[in-house]
């Protein structure tokens, strides 16, 4: 198994948990670019956003539901974040299993870079 957080997924590389069920894992980014930096990642793998079928939907709004409740565990429900899924390599996309970047606590410029 030679995918990063396929490995982070299946305990083999440590990692700070946020949230796990059957289906997502959530865990701390490595090298946060806010006050809170949120991966949260399907526990099945799916290399990039053109990986998605149709079957794929339940998963997708799972991810992002699940982020949007972290956001508000922690208190940025009203002050707002971020959410963003990185595609290849024109967006900087580096790892290469699906994953969803939640971003809060600071003010987050638009548009990105
Ligand atoms: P991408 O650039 O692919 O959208 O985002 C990959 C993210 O994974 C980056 O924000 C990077 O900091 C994070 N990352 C890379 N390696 C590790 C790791 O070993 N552990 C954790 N927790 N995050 C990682
Ligand atoms: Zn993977």
């Amino acid at each position: 198994m030679s995918c990063l957080f396929c490995r982070i997924i299946s305990g083999e590389i440590p990692s700070t948990p946020v949230y796990s069920d059957e289906r997502v894992y959530a865990f701390a980014d490595i090298n946060p670019q806010a006050p809170l930096h949120v991966l949260v990642v399907p526990k099945r793998h799916i290399a990039t956003l053109n990986d998605l079928g149709e079957s794929d939907d339940g998963i997708v709004g799972e991810m992002v539901r699940r982020a949007a409740v972290i956001a508000r565990e922690h208190g940025h429900g009203d002050g707002g974040y971020r959410t963003v899924f990185n595609c290849n390599a024109d967006a900087g996309q580096t790892v290469f299993h699906v994953h969803l970047h939640l971003l809060a606590g600071r003010r987050l410029g638009w548009p990105p870079g």
